[in-house]
C-alpha cells in the first residue's frame, strides 16, 4: 500500500515535501537562517519542522524560530518536542506555550538523555515513551479547543526503518509505531534513510501489521565525509558505501557537494517510484542544497510552478 498524497498536500498531483531545521546558536546564525527559511518557504513545503534539544536545552530558541516561521512565511511550522527529563506538568506547560504562539502541529518524541549520560544517570521524566507525549498533546490541544482536521499531519512521530538502537528486533519498532498511531499520531517521519529498499520494506511490514498513517522517509544530503561519519555515529545507521566512496574520492568541496546532492536526489526518485508519497529533507539550516535535491529529483516546487 502506498501513502495517499492527498493527505499530505493541498496541491493535487504535487509531491509533498517538508524541511527540517534546527534553532540557531548565535544572532548572526539567526539572521542567516531567517533568510534560508524564506527560500525554503518559497519552495512550497508542506511544513518546516524545528528540532528541540532533549531536556529543553533549546526550547526557547526553538519557539522563537517556530514563531518566525509562523509570522513571516505562509508555511506551517511543526514543533519537535521531546519528553525525556520533563514532568507531566512541565510537558503540558510547554505544549500550552507552543499553542499560545500559534504553533499547533508537533513531532512528538521521546528524546535521548544528554550526550555522555546513560538512561540510568538521569531523570527520564514522567512520560516514558513518545506515545505518552502524543496522548498528552492530543489532550491539551482538545482542552484548548484546537479543531481536529481528519487526516491532517498535526501530530507526527518518529519511525526507524532500520531499527532504533534500543529496539530488540524489527517487530519492536513496528509495535512502537502502532502504539503511537493508537495514541493519535497522524504522520510518521523516519530516521535518515540511505537506501530506498530499507524504507520500502519497512513500510510494507508496517502496513501488514496495521499501520495506516503516512510514513515519510527522511532524506539527508550529506556533502562531506566528516558529516557522514557524524551522522552514522548519531543514528547507528549502516554506512552507505557508494556515497562514502564518492565523498572520499571527490577532489574538492564543490565535487563533494555535487555527489551528496546526486545521491539524495537519486534516493528521492527511487523512494517515490517505490510508492513513497512524499519526502522530508534534513536541511542543516541551508536552503540551496535541499532545493538542489528537489530540482535534481524532478520534484516541482512552488517557485517553478508559479514561474511557469
Ligand atoms: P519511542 O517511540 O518512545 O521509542 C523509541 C524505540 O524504543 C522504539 O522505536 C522501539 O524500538 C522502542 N520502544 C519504545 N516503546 C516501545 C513499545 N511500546 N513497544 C516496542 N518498542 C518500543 N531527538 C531530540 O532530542 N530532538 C529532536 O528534535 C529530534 N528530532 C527527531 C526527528 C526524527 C524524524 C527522528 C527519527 C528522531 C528525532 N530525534 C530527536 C531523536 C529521538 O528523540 C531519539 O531517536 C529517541 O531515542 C527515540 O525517540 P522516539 O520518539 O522514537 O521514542
Amino acid at each position: 500500500m502506498t501513502d495517499s498524497p492527498s493527505i499530505l498536500t493541498g496541491r493535487p498531483g504535487a509531491v509533498p515535501f517538508s524541511f527540517e531545521v534546527y534553532p540557531p546558536r548565535t544572532p548572526d546564525a539567526a539572521a542567516a537562517l531567517h533568510e534560508s527559511v524564506q527560500h525554503l518557504a518559497d519552495a512550497g513545503p508542506r511544513f518546516i519542522s524545528v528540532t528541540f534539544g532533549a531536556g529543553g536545552s533549546t526550547g526557547g530558541r526553538s519557539l522563537e524560530l517556530l514563531r518566525y516561521i509562523r509570522e513571516s512565511t505562509d508555511v506551517e511550522p511543526l514543533a519537535h518536542l521531546t519528553c525525556v527529563g520533563h514532568t507531566t506538568a512541565r510537558a503540558e506547560a510547554l505544549v500550552r506555550e507552543f499553542l499560545d504562539a500559534g504553533v499547533d502541529r508537533f513531532l512528538a518524541l521521546r528524546g535521548d538523555p544528554p550526550a555522555g549520560l546513560g538512561e540510568d544517570d538521569v531523570f527520564l521524566g514522567d512520560l516514558a515513551r513518545a506515545a505518552d507525549l502524543v496522548r498528552l498533546i492530543r489532550r491539551v490541544r482538545a482542552e484548548r479547543g484546537v479543531i481536529e482536521v481528519p487526516g491532517a499531519p498535526d501530530i507526527a512521530v518518529a519511525a526507524f526503518p532500520n531499527g532504533h538502537p534500543r529496539s530488540r528486533n524489527a517487530r519492536h519498532d513496528i509495535d512502537a509505531l502502532l502504539e503511537k498511531q493508537a495514541a493519535g499520531a497522524t504522520l510518521a517521519i523516519t530516521q535518515v534513510v540511505f537506501r530506498a529498499d530499507d524504507h520500502l520494506a519497512f513500510v510494507e511490514r508496517a502496513r501488514r501489521a496495521g499501520v495506516h498513517i503516512p510514513i515519510v522517509p527522511g532524506i539527508m544530503p550529506v556533502t562531506s565525509p566528516a558529516r557522514l561519519r557524524r551522522v552514522l555515529e548519531l543514528t547507528g545507521e549502516r554506512e552507505p558505501t557508494d556515497l562514502a566512496l564518492d565523498l572520499e574520492l571527490a577532489p574538492d568541496a564543490h565535487a563533494r557537494r555535487e555527489a551528496g546532492i546526486a545521491h539524495a536526489a537519486r534516493l528521492a526518485r527511487e523512494l517515490l517510484a517505490g510508492g513513497a508519497s512524499g519526502i522530508h529533507l534534513y536541511a542543516f539550516n541551508v536552503h540551496d542544497t535541499v532545493l538542489a535535491v528537489l530540482r535534481e529529483a524532478g520534484i516541482p516546487t512552488h517557485e517553478k510552478e508559479t514561474a511557469r
